[in-house]
């Protein structure tokens, strides 16, 4: 029976991308000096709030959306790929065009007295040679390390590309400043990872980069999917409960809560399409929190969530009140920032300034999506 739905879900999954890969081949224009995006934002750091200098690299893409296996069904990043024949030097040029833009912010930041940890996403994994050539990542990280008030390194990657000796060379030119992989887990649940997210690696894959990683000296960072498709609100806040307990237990150094957003030519988003799916409730995000954190849990590692479109109908929102959004992301946000429980003790919430937290215990109860 789960063989049968993974190849559904695969099948469909694999026409999205196709059509996906029709619209990005019709481009003519790429401009490959200049990565996807770049941005500086203020950003919860490990021990305190500080900065972080994103960069998203346009490359060849994941390899995982790049294969039959098609990809995740909630991924729409293959939508910012570049063109397969994208050259290492156009990589570094975009580092150069993202330092260029941000440094006098960079500079800035220093002068506060304020840390970034700058972070390396290519909607697929920096530790992938197709991706990034080993001399590539090196040189990359050579020219990031020293900027104003650069504290730390995050780089996204799949764990099948954890290996001893890339991390060790990248360790060598670190210049002793913290290096973290993020990896997107997803469930600590195998059924829900492999055939509903359709995520291509095993729990025993990951815990085993993990263990590479921290032999390494490189932290881990999970990243964690709150209600993926085919999971209803109530079994979704179950399964990021588990989870999250799971990933303190396999190691992670932090862990990021990430509510499902819909992407373009994703399976979420043709599920969303035909009323079959409800991005997550901001209720829920916190109720998660409630369930599997303690304060021995937040002394060891660091809790993170900062949804894409939070508060619109494509994101984690609760109902169409701006007003209602806004408080509840506040609190999440405050939460994060502070790491203090109390902001979510539920005797300190205002759980009765909207009704639709009434309609939010019905659709917990009656929901099928
Ligand atoms: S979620 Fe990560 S692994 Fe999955 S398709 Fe997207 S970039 Fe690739
Ligand atoms: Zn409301």
């Amino acid at each position: 029976m789960s063989e049968k739905i993974a190849l559904m879900i695969k099948k469909q999954t694999r026409m999205l991308r196709d059509r996906a890969k029709e619209r990005i081949n019709k481009h003519t224009n790429w401009n490959l000096q200049k990565p996807v995006t770049s941005w500086i934002a203020e950003d919860r750091l490990h021990d305190e709030m500080g900065y972080e200098f994103t960069i998203i690299f346009r490359t060849c893409a994941c390899s995982w959306a790049r294969s039959d296996d098609a990809g995740c069904t909630m991924c729409g990043y293959f939508n910012d790929k570049g063109p397969d024949s994208i050259l290492q030097s156009q990589i570094l040029d975009q580092l150069q065009y993202a330092i260029s833009k941000h440094l006098k912010k960079l500079d800035e930041i220093q002068k506060e007295g304020k840390k970034t940890t700058i972070k390396f996403f290519s909607s697929g994994s920096f530790l992938d040679n197709e991706e990034f050539r080993p001399e590539t990542r090196i040189e990359i990280i050579k020219q990031v390390v020293n900027l104003p008030s650069i504290h730390n390194i995050l780089a996204e990657t799949r764990p099948e590309f954890v290996k001893e000796d890339s991390l060790k060379s990248l360790m060598a030119v670190c210049n002793e400043k913290p290096l973290e992989l993020g990896i997107g887990m997803e469930s600590s649940n195998d059924y829900v990872r492999e055939i509903l997210i359709n995520k291509g690696f095993s729990s025993q894959n990951l815990k085993d980069s993990i263990k590479i990683a921290h032999k390494c000296g490189v932290l881990v960072k999970t990243y964690l999917l709150l209600k993926p498709p085919f999971l209803n609100e109530k079994t979704a806040i179950r399964d990021a409960v588990q989870s999250i307990k799971d990933a303190v237990t396999w190691g992670a150094d932090s862990i990021s809560l990430n509510p499902v957003n819909i992407q373009a030519f994703t399976l979420a988003e043709l599920l969303f399409n035909h009323q079959k799916y409800r991005s997550p409730w901001i209720y829920s995000v916190i109720s998660v929190f409630q369930k599997a954190l303690t304060q021995e849990i937040l002394d060891r590692v660091l809790i993170l969530c900062s949804p894409s479109a939070a508060g619109k109908e494509r994101g984690v929102h609760n109902c169409h009140d701006k007003a209602c959004n806004s408080t509840w992301l506040k609190i999440m946000n405050e939460f994060i920032s502070t790491q203090n429980m109390d902001i979510i003790d539920p005797k300190n919430l205002p759980y009765e300034e909207c009704s639709c937290w009434g309609e939010y215990n019905l659709f917990l109860e009656r929901s099928p999506i």
